[in-house]
């Protein structure tokens, strides 16, 4: 008896750092990639911002600690600085490398109902003006604390019809690179958290369609739009793998998908360094 007692103890004693653990993501330094820069520490709850925005930190091993950096999509390439806050303020250098040549392009054609998306009027103007700060706001989400662990898994099955980073025509006009990935599936299709979380956001917008923010804290959150069902509301905790909404194609969609964005520090990045694929 006592010893089945110790080793549920035992058990429980575990559990904390088991669910704790870091996420993990390989040191991809290039614009859109994720910057991963170890450092050591004593201290129990160490901080590091980037251009003054505060970094996802984790602890991997005793005083062996990481700070995860988003790398802006058009940050040049050269020698950076993290600002790490411990017992004292300390600098620490990283080199971000050339982009890669980007050799996907995709030419998108918005027919009639569609064609507000190119060409928006004054009343849509107005609405996307409206809706940006709520949206940046949601991106902007710092929780202290880690809400998931472990690597992400995918949020569906569908194929990937658009990549990170693709450069993009809307009926011949350039827009800016895509940021994140397309996966087809027909509408209905169940959507799944890819990763515990916290629901910030849950709404409708111009060009976003359906919406749904998920913050996973430290400034780690993922966004999932063109839905067509929303099921989860904000404030709600969601674990990985939980349904949370349904692939549509509301907002500046031609065809029925998910699209699914990763931002850290605030910066878009490949949401596939998440899922442990470095492309
Ligand atoms: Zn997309």
């Amino acid at each position: 008896m006592l010893k089945k007692l110790k080793k549920l103890s035992l058990i429980v004693l575990l559990l904390p750092s088991v669910l704790l653990a870091s996420i993990s993501v390989q040191h991809t330094p290039l614009p859109g990639g994720i910057a991963v820069i170890n450092f050591s520490t004593n201290h129990a709850n160490p901080k590091a911002f980037y251009n003054k925005i505060p970094l996802y930190v984790q602890r991997i091993k005793d005083q062996h600690w990481q700070a995860l950096v988003g790398v802006p999509l058009y940050e040049k390439s050269g020698k950076k600085t993290i600002t790490i806050q411990d017992f004292s303020t300390r600098e620490l250098a990283f080199e971000v490398i050339a982009p890669k040549q980007v050799k996907q392009t995709q030419h998108i054609t918005l027919k009639k109902k569609k064609k507000k998306y190119v060409n928006p009027n004054l009343a849509h103007m107005d609405r996307i003006n409206k809706e940006r700060p709520i949206l940046s706001n949601a991106r902007k989400v710092f929780s202290d604390k880690a809400l998931s662990a472990g690597a992400f898994i995918r949020p569906v099955d569908g194929i990937t019809t658009s990549v990170f980073g693709t450069r993009r025509f809307f009926n011949g006009k350039a827009r800016r690179p895509h940021t994140g990935i397309d996966y087809a599936g027909k509408i209905g299709t169940p959507i799944k958290a890819p990763a515990s979380g916290k629901v910030i956001l849950v709404g409708e917008y111009f060009f976003n369609g359906k919406a749904i923010f998920i913050d996973h804290g430290q400034g780690l959150v993922s966004v999932y739009i063109h839905m067509n069902k929303q099921l989860v509301k904000a404030g709600q905790h969601v674990k990985q793998g939980e349904i949370i909404g349904t692939i549509g194609q509301t907002g500046r969609a031609t065809g029925p998908h998910l699209h699914w964005g990763v931002y850290l520090n605030q910066t878009v990045v490949n949401p596939n360094l998440l899922l442990g694929i470095n492309k």
